[in-house]
């Protein structure tokens, strides 16, 4: 874990000269013209970064979560955005995974994991965020279909994509009356509403979904009616670690930023990063990149070896989100009036880290997670 392999060094070198090759030349005009790129993505997925702990039967190179993660840094170092397209397009594969039969995987995973097709998740609603139990979109059972009526909010990829794993109610009130389907994104009575205006993440598309009796086969019911938060609690342990290995990654590019300028930038006929008040906002910005990465390295590593690690993803998540906004916001600082404007980037840095610390369960709810363990670990007799 302190130590890559060789090959994983070779992962590590090829997503990153994919990601700054692919990503890097419209990076700029893609941000401020809130614009995503399916064809980008797509050449994510051809560089085999789109499928990586796929299981090979399915398309994907079949290694870990682990070297998941040492991509998904690659990619956020350049674009957070389409590393957040990548953990995105990897839910429905994860989900598929675990709890899609044979027909379903053969039908989905391929294309996914090579980036041919793009995947959603499609959870949150206009009344429902964190309190996903209550969601109100319903699935009616109807001879061999299902009808969908609903509106999700918030989902990445919203209009792009080509299958969303969706959430609805299919039962009585609860997380027991929930079900996951597999939703295609031509299916009749599928429309899509309004695309946020984001602070950050602007080159990752965030739209509302509209759900009017969107007629898809009972064929495309994941698992058993029922299992749906279940299913969605899975995939969300699982994209904790994806959003915290892509803020190390904003971490990770604060730092070569800030580092790099507070060492050719003089004030007072000496380089800044040798006052003491810029090295030390440096030193403390390392250290959060390095234990970040970590944690990270650690729920990935659980998560490989079939351990338990929903605890320790939501402390990575909790942690590197956190860090990831400290870090761009002092290394803003240490460019002082440049790191304001966008000639540097990192104003970007600080707007997408900003959205870490809300998606796929905020940071208040990774600490009602961890503190629900203490709870269970010491609420025996004082
Ligand atoms: C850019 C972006 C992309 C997204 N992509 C997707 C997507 O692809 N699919 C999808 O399904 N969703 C997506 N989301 C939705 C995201 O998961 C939700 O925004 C998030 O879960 C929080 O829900 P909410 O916004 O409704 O906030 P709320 O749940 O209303 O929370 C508001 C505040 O109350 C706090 N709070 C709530 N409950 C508690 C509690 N029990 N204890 C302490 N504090 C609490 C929260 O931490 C937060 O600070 C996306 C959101 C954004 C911004």
């Amino acid at each position: 874990m302190f130590e890559l392999t060789d090959e994983q060094k070779a992962l590590v070198d090829a997503a990153r000269a994919a990601a700054q090759d692919i990503l890097g030349p419209t990076l700029k005009e893609d941000d401020e013209a809130e614009r995503f790129r399916k064809d980008l993505f797509a050449r994510l997925g051809a560089a085999g970064l789109c499928g990586i702990p796929t299981s090979g039967d399915y398309g994907g190179l079949g290694l870990g979560y682990f070297e998941y993660c040492l991509a998904l840094e690659e990619i956020a170092a350049v674009s957070a955005s389409y590393g957040v397209s990548v953990a995105v397009n990897g839910l429905p594969q994860v989900i598929l995974g675990e709890f899609g039969n044979e027909a379903q995987k053969q039908r989905w995973m391929p294309g996914l994991a090579a980036g041919e097709l793009l995947g959603g998740f499609a959870l949150s609603e206009p009344g429902s965020g964190s309190d996903a139990a209550s969601l109100r979109t319903t699935a009616q059972r109807d001879g061999d279909f299902y009808r969908l009526n609903g509106t999700k909010f918030w989902i990445t990829h919203g209009g792009y994509a080509d299958v969303y794993v969706l959430m609805a109610r299919t039962g009585g009130e609860g997380p027991k009356g929930i079900s996951a389907f597999l939703l295609p994104g031509d299916t009749p009575g599928l429309s899509f509403g309004k695309k946020e205006e984001k602070m950050g993440l602007r080159a990752s598309p965030t739209v509302e979904l509209i759900l009017e009796d969107a007629k898809i086969p009972a064929e495309n019911l994941l698992g058993r009616e029922g299992d749906g938060f279940r299913v969605a609690m899975r995939a969300l342990d699982s994209g904790r670690i994806t959003i915290a290995a892509i803020s190390v990654g904003i971490c990770r590019a604060s730092l070569q930023v800030a580092s790099t300028y507070a060492c050719q930038r003089k004030q007072f006929n000496t380089p800044i990063i040798d006052f003491q008040g810029v090295g030390f906002l440096l030193a403390d910005m390392a250290t959060r990149t390095e234990a970040s990465r970590l944690l990270v390295h650690k729920a990935a590593w659980l998560r490989d070896r079939g351990l338990s690690y929903s605890e320790v993803a939501a402390m990575a998540k909790c942690f590197a989100t956190d860090a990831a906004m400290a870090v761009s916001t002092d290394g803003v600082q240490v460019l002082g009036g440049y790191g304001y404007t966008r000639e540097y980037p990192l104003e970007r840095y600080m707007r997408d880290a900003k959205v870490m610390q809300i998606v796929e369960g905020t940071n208040q709810v990774q600490r009602v997670v961890i503190s629900r363990n203490l709870r269970k670990a010491f609420g025996g007799a004082p």
